[in-house]
């Protein structure tokens, strides 16, 4: 068995200090150290063995060794070594592309912008320099500091940080390799109607993919049984700058990231590494400062870290705790202690992380290359999906997250929704066809993948609306799927809409204008832009295709806030899917129920995300899911019996309370 499959308490202490000043460093201590995780029950700790400053925690010939760690061994081999004495499985960190050291060291590795300037020489004071994985001299040094740290240490995995692009880099090698690649130049701005860009865009993708590749065979070419993971946040935080997509997850073992969006966005990432993951559990890291790191001694509190593990352990996930040390070296004994106690909640629920599969009625089709708005509304791909997840959980309709590389076949889908669609894989984009040609059901949003337009409906666009703020109409007998909005009061949509002419499909809305558009002078009314024009381009349309059926809307109704857009955004995909959930309930929106199904029962987990300072909630709901036979709802561990009926197919039962975090098996 490998190490990862059963460890799920894990961390890292950040160590990304300077040596300039005696003191730092001087105090660090494996012997607390080690202590310290076994107050906080860590099965598997990551350990630094150099930075983003880029100095080594070892004695290299290729770099700096930190001037606290020029002993043979240094003191993290003996951390190593004294993690191994207590059966702990130890993962290697080390930074790849940021390292500061290295930039200033070595002026022709850096990543330039167009201006021939780095990052640090551009911004005052800037902490981090950048190499760039183009560059044939710094691969060349990252080989010598792998063979090295091979020859070195025993280690169960190597974890390699920032895999993504910090900066917009037209250097020479990038230059010289989109050339050679593509037989044009790198273009000059930003027009995600250009295709040159888009092709650099996706160009850009494809290098960190094939850079995660080249850092991962070699290691695992010197570092025989060593798993690798790439930090694979950069999937989902962040804007398409970063670019990092499932290319690099194809060079990881399992998938794992450090992410500090909201609950929903933790719940979304949850889902996507779920669904990406080649091998269980994925991994969710977790700050243990309140916001970011950068707030050092501000630690969020047990119950508030409680709640970001339960979320992480619903989802069958391995919790990462991620802590940074003080400049001198030394930990605060009391966040140990913390991480100890909220790790003892998680620990009676272990034995249910290798149980099951996921349940997902809808699956929501997020395009990681996605991540730009052509009409240049600011809602891509990311913002679109995270915000239909979130209305899905509050609606409780038991949703997964899919991508362009798919783990699962997209047959299983009853529907897959796909907001604010663009960058799809080639593939990923004739699987969609192929799904609806199948009999699947697909809801799509935005102009972002004209082909699928085409295909469905035989679209030719005419451009976006010159009004950013624009509306949905509801055709006359199509209201009842328009929440309260009526062609007289439409749907407001703050994005320009795609204009087209379509030769096939039941136009359900159309889109409706304000009297004046935000760059003219004249206005209608001083404070808004109320409806004035109703014109015949369709906003929504529906049309069969092949055995299935596709909706589109041309503005992401499903990435807006309010009640009434989570109304219609959740009755379009029962208009697609039919109806039947395999879960309902009474319980409040802000509970998040997860299901897993597994041989002959299902395993059910409850999360209160209201629940970071007290319980909210009165904790009582009603559950009914949709069995086929006869089941028993049992708490978990305790085994209490839940009384149970069965009727329609559905076993039902009611939780008597919920504080923070529940479990439940029916079989
Ligand atoms: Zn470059």
């Amino acid at each position: 068995m490998a190490w990862y499959e059963k460890s799920y308490r894990r961390h890292l202490a950040d160590m990304h200090i300077e040596d300039w000043d005696p003191e730092f460093l001087r105090d660090f201590s494996p012997e607390t150290y080690v202590e310290n995780l076994k107050l906080a029950h860590i099965e598997s700790p990551m350990i630094y063995l150099q930075s983003h400053v880029g100095y080594s925690y070892f004695p290299t010939a290729s770099g700096k060794t930190h001037a606290a760690m020029t002993s043979d061994p240094s003191p993290v081999e003996r951390l190593i070594e004294l993690c191994h004495r207590e059966g702990m499985s130890v993962v290697g960190y080390y930074s790849l592309i940021y390292n500061t050291w290295a930039h200033d060291a070595h002026p022709e590795w850096r990543m330039f912008d167009r201006s021939g300037k780095s990052v640090r020489e551009r911004t005052p004071h800037y902490r981090y320099g950048f190499c760039c994985p183009n560059n044939a001299g710094y691969r060349e040094f990252l080989k010598t500091q792998i063979d090295e740290i091979a020859a070195r240490f025993r280690l169960e995995g190597m974890f390699y940080d920032m895999l993504f692009w910090p900066d917009l880099c037209a250097c020479p090698a990038c230059r010289e390799r989109f050339l050679r690649e593509t037989g044009r130049e790198i273009p000059e701005k930003e027009d995600w109607q250009d295709e040159t860009w888009l092709l650099f865009h996706r160009k850009r993708a494809e290098w960190m993919g094939e850079f995660a590749s080249f850092a991962a065979s070699y290691t695992k070419e010197k570092m025989p049984g060593s798993t690798v993971e790439h930090n694979f946040a950069s999937a989902v935080a962040g804007d398409w700058h970063g670019n990092e997509t499932e290319w690099v997850n194809d060079s990881c073992d399992y998938a794992g990231g450090d992410l500090y969006g909201d609950l929903y966005n933790h719940s979304f990432t949850a889902k996507y590494y779920l669904n990406v993951t080649k091998n269980k559990p994925f991994e969710y890291m977790t700050g243990r400062c309140v916001e970011s790191l950068a707030k050092h001694t501000l630690t969020k509190s047990e119950r508030a870290l409680g709640l970001e593990v339960m979320l992480t352990a619903a989802h069958h996930g391995a919790s990462f705790i991620i802590d940074a040390v003080d400049p001198r070296g030394t930990m605060d004994r009391r966040v140990y202690e913390r991480i100890g106690k909220v790790f003892e909640r998680q620990m009676p629920y272990e034995p249910l992380f290798s149980r099951g599969e996921h349940v997902e009625d809808v699956a929501v089709f997020y395009s990681t290359l996605g991540r730009y708005d052509p009409s240049g509304s600011g809602f891509d791909s990311k913002r679109s999906s995270v915000n239909a997840v979130r209305t899905l959980i509050k609606r409780h309709v038991p949703v997964g997250v899919i991508s362009n590389a798919m783990t699962k076949p997209l047959e299983s889908f009853g529907v897959v929704a796909a907001p604010s669609v663009a960058g799809l894989f080639p593939e990923a984009r004739k699987g969609l066809l192929d799904y609806v040609r199948n009999g699947g059901k697909l809801y799509f949003s935005g102009a972002g993948e004209p082909g699928l337009l085409r295909e469905f409906f035989g679209a030719e666009l005419l451009g976006f609306t010159r009004e950013n703020r624009t509306y949905v109409a509801p055709r006359a007998g199509y209201e009842g799927y328009f929440s309260e909005f009526n062609r007289e009061y439409p749907m407001p949509a703050d994005v320009k809409q795609m204009k087209t002419r379509l030769e096939k499909g039941e136009v359900l809305a159309t889109i409706a204008l304000p009297y004046t558009a935000r760059d003219e002078d004249r206005f209608a009314s001083i404070h808004s832009d109320p409806p004035g024009i109703v014109t015949e381009y369709p906003s929504v349309v529906r049309a069969a295709y092949g055995k299935g059926e596709a909706i589109w809307s041309a503005a992401p109704l499903e990435a807006f806030d309010s009640w009434q857009y989570e109304d219609i955004f959740t009755g379009f995909l029962k208009l697609l899917g039919g109806g039947a959930c395999t879960l309902t309930t009474d319980a409040h929106e802000g509970v998040e129920l997860v299901l897993f199904r597994e041989e002959g029962g299902f395993l059910l987990s409850a999360v209160d995300l209201l629940s970071a300072n007290e319980d909210v909630n009165d904790g009582s709901f009603t559950v009914s899911i949709r069995t086929g036979s006869a089941m028993q709802a049992r708490v978990f561990p305790s085994g209490e019996l839940l009384p149970t009926r069965y009727g329609g197919g559905c076993s039902t039962f009611r939780v008597p309370s919920l504080s923070q975090f529940l479990a439940i098996t029916l079989s």
